[in-house]
């Protein structure tokens, strides 16, 4: 793919941006060689109680992994979100709520969240939460959800967000793993129009010992008037809670390395990863990536599609917008409902300015065919990101073509859980794009590329990518097993951070991420990432979605196997299945040809939208007995078909 597009940065954006091409040269630079003085400076964008005389203070080293940034000042995130603002900007709207029914919506100025934030702080205080105290959060996307959040780091408590579409059992397992004494949840969720009963799965959960023992408060916003079962020894309605707190609460001094709160991963390669972010490094991180991603300035409307339940939401919803002043929209439905124009409905309604989504919900938008939103004026836009899987290069060009009206730029961020920010991605005033490439890493990161001995590569290759030292939004720890931690991130490669994502370097050192080190395939000695072979499949115009995995083949070592969803219109037929191969062979060539392709009308995916391939490699090497960790599969009904109708029986 080195012949690729290259989409050159505006004369304009070069010319207004926070950051341009020379910028990004010599802050990179900096950033790599004077750590301390790079980040000491950046530091600065936070209100600190106390200011940091130590900046970095870090080591990789397998038998003391040890991560400290800025570690003797002292600051509250919430007061950064919030209270620094109020002079300034109390009568800006900090989030644009936008309902799941179309006709619902809410602007929450700086000065009404603060009010609610203190008030809620003050409820969970009287609810006997501490600093260091965790409280789980399990919740639709409403504003109480961000008020939660910013309630719990005003009070010093540790935030841990179970998206709202988990279950019963993986939450329970949750709240017992951070030993949560309270939940925070609503009566019901809404979702394309239909509610969903959050409160019973709390309840159900709380059926397990374990996490019964820890609880003593459910918490429960009334998000529709509906009646629930209702426990008066646990269950506070938060109206009225709030009805009677005071709106006065101080944020709480914390130390930069006080933990902020847990997240888990999503559990695409197994069982997910309960990650520790801490306080200072974070913030500072988030609000920089998100002010220069995304090119942010005052006054711009920026939406970021994802869940509170993901990072992506808390660094790119909630913490790196509000530390900015920024308005954030905070979107409760979905992208189908009440039609498939939503997103444009929604951009246009209120004038978006920069729009952050995943390749999973631009694909489903593709499946719709080009007029998918409608008349929706997308005038407003300025610039795109995404996130959570490689952007297959067609996805690219239609994401550019129809939603960007070919003149807003793409940013595509590779980052994980653990990285806390974004790592790889094109600054739209700094960047010409490729589609299809993460391209450069953000300041203070240096990735490189080791083969499986852990030797570094030079020039244009691929290997396993690695991040050489620490940048401040680094995950500390696994909650409650530094061990775990150590041994998942730090081991293979000794004294790197190893990310488990394999990574291609072109002949401009632009980085192409290829998938999971996992899932790399190795036919007849060529090692393939499953990207390249997916994003030629994803060309063809009959595919709307592709997953490719390896099996044991007795000739070439591994054989290729081929999971096709279909576009709207084209059906399944054998003359299809040669054109496929033909395609793949034409565009990658004969190596990567398929050797089995099953048509599936859907992918098991995780609650965050990216493929689960591991379930898949079970399923083509005809192993489907124990599919492993499925606790964060989104539809199980989706790998019964996929197993009924697998090509690969012994
Ligand atoms: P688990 O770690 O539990 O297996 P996960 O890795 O899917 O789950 P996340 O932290 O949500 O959990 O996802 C991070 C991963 O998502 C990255 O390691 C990478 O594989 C993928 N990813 C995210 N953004 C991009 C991107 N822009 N391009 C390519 N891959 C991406
Ligand atoms: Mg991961």
């Amino acid at each position: 793919m080195s012949d690729s597009k290259i989409y050159p940065v505006s004369d304009e954006l070069a010319a207004t941006a926070h950051i341009n091409n020379e910028k990004y040269l010599a802050m990179y630079e900096q950033s790599i060689n004077d750590p301390d003085t790079f980040w000491g400076e950046e530091g600065k964008r936070l209100d600190w109680f106390k200011p940091y005389t130590k900046v970095k203070n870090t080591s990789f080293d397998p038998h003391n992994v040890d991560i400290r940034w800025f570690e003797d000042g002292t600051l509250n995130a919430s007061y950064n979100c919030l209270d620094r603002h109020l002079a300034t900007r109390g009568d800006q709207v900090a989030i644009i709520w936008e309902g799941d029914d179309p006709s619902e919506s809410e602007n929450i100025t700086y000065r009404d969240l603060h009010e609610r934030v203190c008030k809620f702080a003050n409820a969970l205080k009287s609810r006997g939460v501490e600093k260091g105290d965790v409280v789980t959060l399990y919740m639709p996307m409403i504003p109480e959800a961000a008020v939660a959040m910013l309630a719990c780091t005003r009070i010093g408590a540790v935030h841990s967000i179970v998206f709202g579409g988990f279950s019963p059992e993986a939450l329970a397992a949750r709240i017992e793993g951070a030993n949560s004494k309270v939940v925070v949840t609503s009566n019901y969720s809404l979702r394309a129009g239909k509610s969903v009963p959050l409160k019973l799965n709390v309840d159900k959960a709380l059926e397990h010992e374990a996490a019964k023992a820890c609880v003593d408060s459910v918490i429960v916003v009334k998000r529709v008037e509906q009646d629930v079962a209702w426990n008066d020894s646990v269950d506070v309605w938060y109206e009225d809670l709030v009805a009677n707190a005071s709106a006065d609460c101080p944020a709480e001094e914390m130390e930069a390395e006080a933990p902020m709160f847990i997240l888990y991963t999503s559990g695409s390669t197994g069982a997910p990863k309960g990650l520790k972010h801490t306080t200072g490094g974070y913030m500072v991180y988030a609000a920089m990536t998100h002010e220069y991603a995304f090119d942010y300035k005052d006054g711009d409307i920026y939406w970021c599609t994802a869940d509170v339940g993901w990072v992506t939401g808390h660094s790119y919803i909630v913490y790196g917008p509000l530390a900015n002043g920024a308005t954030s929209l905070m979107f409760e439905g979905v992208p189908s409902y009440p039609d498939n124009s939503r997103f444009g409905r929604v951009i246009e309604k209120h004038k978006v300015n920069q729009f952050y989504t995943a390749p999973t919900a631009i694909r489903a938008l593709m499946q719709q065919g080009e007029d998918v939103l409608g008349d929706s004026d997308l005038s407003s836009l300025r610039i795109l990101g995404s996130v959570g899987e490689p952007i297959n290069p067609e996805a690219w060009e239609w994401y550019y073509r129809i939603i960007g009206q070919n003149r807003c730029p793409i940013v595509d961020t590779w980052w994980q859980t653990e990285t806390g920010g974004m790592m790889i991605l094109p600054l739209p005033g700094a960047t010409a794009a490729k589609p299809g490439a993460a391209s450069r890493p953000f300041f203070g990161v240096q990735p490189a590329l080791l083969d499986a001995d852990g030797n570094e590569l030079e020039g244009a290759t691929d290997g396993n990518l690695v991040i050489k030292d620490s940048w401040p939004g680094q995950s500390r720890s696994i909650w409650g097993d530094h061990e775990r931690f150590i041994q998942t991130y730090f081991t293979t490669y000794k004294g790197y951070y190893t990310t488990g994502d394999g990574a291609r370097r072109d002949e401009d050192d632009y980085y192409w991420i290829t998938g999971r080190v996992d899932d790399v395939i190795n036919v007849s000695g060529h090692r393939m990432g499953t990207a390249e072979v997916e994003s030629a499949l994803v060309a063809h115009p009959a595919v709307a979605e592709a997953a490719v995995v390896g099996y044991p083949h007795e000739v070439k070592g591994q054989g290729i196997y081929v999971y096709v969803t279909l576009q709207a219109g084209f059906e399944q037929s054998d003359e299809l299945l040669k054109e496929l191969r033909m395609h793949v062979r034409s565009e990658i060539g004969p190596i990567a040809s398929p050797d089995l392709i099953q048509f599936a009308p859907g992918m098991p995916k995780t609650r965050s939208g990216k493929i689960m391939r591991r379930i898949l490699r079970k399923i083509a090497e005809d192993d489907f007995g124990a599919l492993g960790d499925t606790s964060t599969l989104a539809d199980p009904s989706v790998v019964d078909d996929l197993i009924e109708h697998r090509m690969n029986r012994k």
